[in-house]
């Protein structure tokens, strides 16, 4: 784990935030490399999620709500963490994260820890100048409501009929008693989430469906079986409306730890918000001339925590000819650069078909360019930021009119015209 969070600030993954102001609780800035990665996370979930499909549709709402909508989901009431305080040491604790309730984990003090109260995990704000009551927002702790409050919208627009989905990408904001590991959970995060709208006697179906194309995503991604589990939740795990929630999960240094969660949402969601708002959130189905509340099945993954799997799922080091090389064995959807183009030597004569290389090259993939230092240094540099495949240029260029392409994982080498990169590559990067 130190070797991760090590490797992501030294070659620029993730900075701890307002760093030069001594950082900021737990909150994370994503640098030249992690936000490309993240992107790659993020656009291989739109890719599998909406892209590669034609019963889902994408929202991008917005992250300021008002208190109506967090009434009617029950925010407001229940989006609680129970929090206990050290009187001895200060620290705050989650009292359902305690391994025993009577000792403190930070100070080990028996005996010190208050009594647990409720904590409202949203960030409450004020829309406009006047800090009254009737200004009160929210950040939004999570990104399906958007979809929720936009049934009706998306239903007349996009001509869709259940089964369909809403998929979603964006920040929530919760206000997390206890943040930490790295980036598995901060206060600020970025979450991708699908609700899927079914005929309520298909939930159990479609369920089934979700559960098994959400765990083989990760899968098809580059993590290995080994260090991944599907647990669905006991009874006492549910929440009142859900018939069924199973979390991915990935076995992270401390433990298992949750990537996603799936859930069968019944009709709680459409009935809570058009109870609320007065507007009949319901499918009219004209073959059978009956209306219904479709069901709710919905995935809902951190971009943030899964892009911190990845990252630890793809860590390798190996001993290389008496030398240690680390290695992110990313896929290469994920990982930041698809290709580094790196020629021999900084003399004019490389630079110049270098540069032309990298054009034949970047309308198709993102690449770095790298002409410091001696090659063997340049290939572990990619190889500790994930880049499946180097193009390198050398003086044989100049007459043979190819160059060399080392596949990162292997380090095997192979001479490719250049005319024939492009297919080569797009051969090997499907
Ligand atoms: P946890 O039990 O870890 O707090 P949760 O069950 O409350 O998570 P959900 O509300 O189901 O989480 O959110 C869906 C996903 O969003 C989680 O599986 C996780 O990947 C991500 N997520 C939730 N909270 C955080 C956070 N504070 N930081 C980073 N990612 C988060």
């Amino acid at each position: 784990m130190d070797k991760v969070v090590n490797l992501c600030k030294r070659r620029g993954f993730v900075f701890p935030s307002a760093e030069i102001y001594g950082g900021f609780r737990s909150t994370y800035d994503y640098g030249p490399v992690g936000v490309l990665m993240l992107r790659n996370v993020k656009d291989s979930w739109w890719r599998s999620m909406v892209q590669m499909r034609t019963d889902v549709v994408g929202l991008d709402a917005a992250i300021l709500g008002p208190p109506a909508v967090w009434e009617a989901s029950g925010h407001l009431a229940n989006f609680t963490d129970p929090l206990v305080d050290c009187r001895s040491c200060k620290a705050r604790h989650r009292a359902d994260h305690l391994d025993d309730p009577t000792t403190c984990p930070t100070c080990g003090a028996v005996g010190t820890l208050t009594e647990a109260r409720s904590f409202n995990l949203m960030f409450k704000t004020h829309a406009g100048p006047v800090e009254d009551a009737g200004a009160v927002a929210y950040l939004r702790p999570e990104t399906a409501q958007g979809m929720f409050i936009n049934f009706a919208n998306v239903l007349t627009t996009s001509r869709k009929r259940p089964p369909f989905g809403i998929a979603q990408i964006g920040k929530s904001f919760r206000n997390e008693i206890t943040p930490g590991n790295f980036v598995f959970r901060t206060r600020e995060f970025e979450q991708m989430e699908l609700e899927f709208f079914v005929p309520p006697d298909e939930a159990g179906k479609w369920y089934e469906y979700w559960c098994n194309e959400r765990y083989q995503w990760y899968v098809d991604h580059g993590i290995d079986p080994s260090l991944l589990r599907m647990r669905p939740h006991d009874a006492d795990e549910l929440s009142h409306y859900s018939s069924g929630t199973s979390d991915v999960e990935f076995a992270f240094p401390w433990g298992w730890g949750e990537l996603e969660g799936v859930a069968n949402r019944g009709d709680y969601d459409l009935t809570q918000h058009a109870q609320h708002s007065g507007e009949r959130l319901e499918y009219f189905d004209q073959a059978t001339n009956s209306r219904y509340v479709p069901h709710v099945i919905e995935p809902a993954a951190g971009a943030t925590r899964a892009m911190m799997a990845f990252l630890i799922a793809a860590y390798d080091e190996e001993e290389v000819r008496g030398e240690t090389r680390t290695v992110l064995r990313l896929h290469h959807r994920i990982a930041p650069y698809t290709v580094a183009v790196l020629p021999l030597s900084r003399k004019d004569e490389l630079v110049g078909p270098a540069q032309r290389v990298l054009e034949a090259l970047q309308p198709h993939w993102m690449c770095d360019y790298d002409e410091t230092q001696a090659i063997g240094r340049r290939y572990r540099r990619q190889d500790e930021l994930g880049t499946p495949y180097c193009v390198t240029i050398d003086f044989d260029t100049l007459n043979d009119g190819a160059v060399t392409v080392r596949e990162r994982d292997s380090m095997a080498q192979d001479r490719v015209p250049i005319e024939g990169l492009v297919a080569y590559l797009t051969d090997r990067l499907v």
